[in-house]
């Protein structure tokens, strides 16, 4: 503030001192002119005034011809008017002069003012560094008698020149001490609106209204203060909008399932939302500036973009690519667009990316099932037809091969009866349309009740059938028949692939708020790789050996027990060295 008022009233200050200055200066050059060329009129007129006198007085003098009458008459006039004196005779030689020897001084004609009255001139004036001369003509008699010339110095004329130029002078001298007072008194009125301009515009800028503002000051600033606080009052009301929307939008998209990728016109990106980090298991700090390439990761979606980038027409239906790292790819469907341009020949690109991959394994499980389902009932059909025109080609005759082709075809029949039967199970199950009909089941009981059951079948394999369970298994909220046919079906599976002489054990246990029941044999095992997939449904490991099963009892048992809040899961030590399966059931409250 300080800086700018020392350097506000210098410059109004030297300013005004520089245009007084010049204007003075002009002025007094005019003045000067004109006092100097007055002062020498005015001597001028009164020299010729005395030398007409004088020259009415030398007449006779000179007229008698007699160097020495002109000379004492010369210098007699010169003392008694005070000045120079010089006569000349009508040729122009100087025959009398106040000063000294007229004989010192050259012909008279030489001189302007001489010459000029020689030539016939009422009076000649000449001007010589100093001296102002003025010659007039001497009579005697009605004839010429020769030229009288009185001369005067200068010093009157330069004196009054100089005052004048004394009094400009110190007028010009008062100049910058003037503009420089003026300059702060200019300061002062100017600086006092100036500082109420600045309080008032950081009052503002803290965020006040211009009815906050105090008022005072000219209207000048009054205004302009208004007008500031309305403007900012807009941007600020402008600016919470924007904040406002942005706010919205980053809600949008951070709810948003889909992924979002936003890259500027040159394919850097400038933000992921979460689905997307979640995607291609990229962090948003990690994407942000780094090239789409590096952050897809993907060089067909890569190349699909630059496509779009290119204008080259993509397919009909959205595309579809596999991103994220190995391991953890997801299939997405990609729509690619562009913003508006703003300030640059292009827009920002958006890409969404949406997730897709349950639709297409749902879609893959669907085509597998109708597949399964066909390929389960394609055998048992087929040799139902091999029988019934066995049969027809002439076996009915035969009462002994009759009768062993229609047990045989019995046989097809349960196997498919029961195959559909499952199918109708485990769609019902998966549905969740099959109520379950849960109570207080007592656990313990279920499983020695499904075990007993199998008892004889495990005894004609030659299996040792084990059962073990504590004394105080709580009761469980459970459907009791749904449960046993689980346990069923593990046994009975642990039974179907555990050789001769193996043993099977099925324990109950009680856990941190959960039972599990695992049945373990020592069979076939299941080789690691297959582990997850043997509750798919249709799902055999070696089809040649479950010849008899359908491949959906562990699928049926899954939904069951997911259905009761429960977890199931396979282990295997590994091929031929038995499997444990295992499933837990939530304790309720009770
Ligand atoms: P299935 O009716 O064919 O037994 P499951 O769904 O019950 O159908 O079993 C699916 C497949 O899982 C079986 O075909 C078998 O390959 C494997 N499996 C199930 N239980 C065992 C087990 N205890 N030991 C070895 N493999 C088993």
């Amino acid at each position: 503030m300080r800086a700018v008022g020392v350097r506000w009233v210098l410059s109004l200050g030297l300013g005004f001192a520089l245009l007084a200055g010049i204007i003075l200066g002009a002025l007094g050059y005019q003045v000067a002119g004109l006092v100097r060329s007055q002062e020498l009129d005015l001597l001028q007129a009164q020299l010729l005034r005395q030398a007409r006198l004088m020259a009415a007085e030398a007449g006779p003098a000179l007229s008698t011809g007699d160097p020495a009458d002109a000379d004492a008459t010369a210098k007699d006039l010169g003392r008694r008017f005070g000045l120079r004196v010089t006569l000349f005779d009508p040729a122009g030689r100087p025959v009398g002069d106040s000063a000294g020897d007229p004989a010192r001084l050259g012909n008279g004609l030489a001189r302007p003012e001489v010459r000029a009255v020689g030539g016939g001139a009422l009076y000649g004036v000449g001007l010589e560094p100093g001296y102002l001369y003025v010659a007039v003509p001497v009579e005697w008699m009605g004839g010429a008698a020769g030229i009288l010339r009185v001369g005067e110095e200068l010093e009157p004329v330069e004196r009054a020149v100089n005052r004048v130029v004394a009094a400009f002078g110190i007028a010009l001298a008062f100049t910058v001490p003037l503009g420089l007072l003026l300059g702060l008194v200019a300061w002062a009125f100017a600086g006092r609106d100036l500082r109420r301009l600045a309080a008032g515009l950081c009052r503002l800028a803290e965020g006040g209204t211009p009815e906050t503002v105090p008022a005072g000051g000219p209207p000048e600033v009054r205004d302009a203060l208004r007008g500031l606080g309305e403007l900012l009052g807009s941007l600020r009301e402008r600016v919470d909008q924007l904040e406002a929307d942005h706010r919205r939008l980053q809600l949008v998209m951070d709810q948003m399932a889909d992924g979002l990728v936003i890259a500027d016109p040159h394919g850097n990106v400038v933000g992921v939302n979460p689905a997307a980090t979640r995607l291609l298991q990229v962090r948003p700090e990690e994407a942000a500036g780094r090239s789409l390439v590096a952050v897809l990761r993907d060089h067909e979606l890569a190349g699909f973009i630059r496509n779009f980038l290119d204008g080259k027409p993509g397919a009909e239906r959205p595309p579809v690519f596999e991103v994220g790292p190995p391991g953890q790819r997801r299939t997405v469907q990609v729509k690619v667009s562009r913003t508006e341009p703003t300030g640059g020949p292009d827009g920002h690109l958006v890409i969404l990316l949406q997730d897709v991959t349950e639709i297409k394994q749902t879609e893959q499980v669907r085509r597998d099932f109708v597949a399964n389902v066909s390929h389960e009932l394609r055998t048992p059909v087929a040799a139902l037809k091999a029988l019934v025109e066995t049969l027809e080609a002439g076996a009915i005759e035969d009462p002994d091969q009759a009768k062993e082709f229609i047990g045989r075809l019995r046989v097809e029949v349960d196997g498919l009866a029961l195959l559909v039967e499952e199918l109708f199970e485990l769609t019902r199950v998966e549905s969740g349309r099959s109520g379950l009909n849960r109570r207080p089941v007592d656990l313990a009981m279920v499983v020695r009740q499904a075990v007993e059951r199998l008892r004889p079948l495990a005894d004609r394999q030659g299996l040792h059938l084990l059962l073990r369970f504590p004394a105080d298994v709580p009761p469980v909220e459970a459907d009791p028949d749904r449960l046993e046919q689980v346990v069923l079906n593990l046994v009975h599976n642990a039974v179907k692939f555990t050789p001769p002489g193996g043993q099977i054990t099925v324990t109950v246990e009680r856990q941190a708020g959960e039972v599990a029941v695992s049945v373990k044999d020592t069979g076939a095992g299941i080789p690691p790789e297959l582990l997850p997939r043997v509750f798919e449904r249709f799902f055999k490991a070696d089809r040649a050996r479950s010849a008899g099963g359908s491949g959906l009892g562990l699928a049926i048992a899954k939904h069951i027990v997911q259905a009761h809040g429960g977890r199931i899961w396979a282990e295997s030590a590994g091929e031929g060295r038995g499997s444990t399966f295992t499933f837990t059931l939530p304790l309720g409250q009770s």
